[in-house]
């Protein structure tokens, strides 16, 4: 085989993947946001096909031998193709490492997980889950070994989410958050708490989508590019660099929820719509990984979303979509509302700084699991204990308990410990922006053009061109956690008067 014949066929092959992908993207993104209710099952048996057609289509012999081949040329391959052979071979040896037939078992579980996780969670009855969980760990664990059989399978799963990211890592990561938060946290205990009864007035939905427009705008976000559509619950979906979707939620009652929602999910479509033309329709489109990702998200929703700088910027326009809803609240005040302090039950709703916590809790219920040393049975047990002992709250059941996120339901294990990194690589990334540019300045005024071309050229232009290691030095320099205890401590004594 000639070389340019090989890396035809490797086109040819990735951009079929990529209609693939398209076609599940769709479905998924038709079926969340306004196919009619009782449509799942047609829908269900097309994803079934596609999946399978698309098993066939990359476990195939001849895809095998063609990387193999291109493998053996890697010198003669510039970086964009050795990246892409690397990073095929890679899932090429992880999907055919998977026996078939069990690969169909587990994707009828998870399919059967969801459905089982929601009325086990709706009912508050962990039992009912229990035997399905049981069924996700011991998969998983297997799993884990077909991944890499050289590792603990925790770490191989942690691998997944995060190239390079093991126990080792995580332990002292966590050990250091944990050491400077709940000092923190118990000195906030003792200050008296901001006002923040006014987020949870009436704001009409149709003024908060109006807000959402201008959230956007103010992001940066091209709407010939990138739409909004409502879910249950929030996500990004990207088809290309030309095409992201985001979704949001809106709750009458509270404005903080949707709003942070926007500008969360706009981080990630900020990412996806920054990657460059050059790796569109391969497997180095999209974003590098979870971590890198969460720090793109939660960069725009904490570190400049709920900044004072960005939040007076703002201020003047949300008071025009909610005239009589903030009409005595000063930006001064929504500030400290939207940062107050409150260890709580549920993940998506905790602050900036319990967040962590919350990880932390799951992280060590997943590594238990994985390790042997937790059964299944007594997760909602070690959850309790957990909260207890990180956040200072009580459990009242496990539908606020052990059941609240869908990660495990979707066999996901090894994903959670991306969203406290991501936070992290984010404030360190703030410093060094910091360092080169006037930040607040062009933020007060609403202009966070500078922030996104630092961000662009730093981490989203690359996709997945570079290891995620590698973008985050790029855009961290050596990774260093107290850089975002240090952001936190800061914050927040500023705004306790610690
Ligand atoms: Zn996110």
């Amino acid at each position: 085989m000639e070389l340019n014949e090989a890396l035809a066929k490797l086109a040819e092959l990735q951009k079929k993947l990529y209609a693939y992908s398209t076609a599940d993207a769709a479905l998924y993104l038709d079926g969340t946001t306004v196919a009619p209710k009782d449509t799942a099952e047609g829908r269900g048996v097309a994803l079934g096909v596609l999946a399978g057609e698309r098993h066939k289509l990359f476990s195939a012999p001849e895809v095998g031998e063609l990387l193999d081949f291109l493998w053996g040329q890697k010198e003669a391959l510039d970086q964009l193709h050795s990246r892409q052979v690397e990073e095929l071979r890679r899932s090429y040896a992880q999907l055919t490492r998977i026996p078939a037939d069990e690969y169909m078992e587990y994707a009828v579980l998870v399919n059967e997980a969801d459905d089982v996780w929601h009325r086990a969670k709706e009912r508050g009855d962990f039992e009912l889950f229990r035997p399905v969980l049981e069924k996700l760990v011991a998969f998983n664990i297997k799993f884990a070994g077909y991944y890499d059989p050289s590792k603990a399978p925790y770490d191989a799963l942690l691998n997944e989410y995060e190239r390079g990211v093991d126990m080792k890592y995580l332990d002292e990561f966590f050990a250091t958050l944990r050491e400077r938060i709940v000092p923190l946290l118990h000195a906030i205990g003792e200050k008296e708490q901001p006002d923040d009864s006014f987020l949870r007035r009436h704001y009409p939905i149709e003024a908060q989508r109006k807000f959402s427009d201008y959230l956007m705008e103010i992001l940066g976000l091209d709407r010939t590019h990138c739409a909004i559509g409502e879910t249950e619950h929030p996500y990004t979906l990207n088809f290309n660099n030309k095409d992201v979707r985001i979704t949001t939620h809106y709750h009458e009652d509270d404005v903080g929820n949707s709003m942070y929602s926007v500008i969360h999910e706009g981080g990630h479509a900020k990412y996806e719509l920054g990657i460059r033309d050059e790796v569109q329709y391969t497997c180095l489109a999209g974003g590098v990984s979870m971590g890198v990702h969460e720090s793109q998200s939660r960069f725009y929703e904490n570190l400049i979303g709920r900044s004072l700088p960005f939040i007076q910027a703002i201020f003047p326009k949300m008071k025009e979509f909610f005239p009589e809803q903030l009409a005595d609240v000063t930006a001064g005040q929504f500030y400290r509302a939207v940062n107050k302090v409150q260890p709580s039950l549920i993940r998506t709703e905790a602050d900036e700084l319990t967040y962590c916590l919350h990880i932390m809790v799951r992280y060590e219920v997943e590594k238990q699991l994985m390790v042997g040393t937790l059964a299944v049975k007594d997760v909602p047990e070690t959850w309790n204990r957990l909260y207890k002992e990180y956040l200072g709250v009580d459990v009242p059941d496990d539908k606020r308990g052990c059941l609240q996120d869908s990660h495990w339901s979707g066999g996901a294990f090894g994903y959670f410990p991306s969203y406290a990194l991501g936070s992290a690589y984010g404030a360190q990334m703030l410093k060094n922006m910091e360092r080169d540019m006037d930040v607040w300045g062009p933020v007060s005024r609403g202009d966070l053009s500078g922030v996104s071309e630092w961000l662009k050229e730093k981490v989203h232009q690359y996709g997945g061109l570079l290891e995620p290691a590698d973008v985050v030095k790029n855009a961290c320099g050596q990774f260093d956690p107290t850089v975002f205890a240090d952001y936190l401590e800061q914050k927040y004594t500023e705004l306790y008067g610690l």
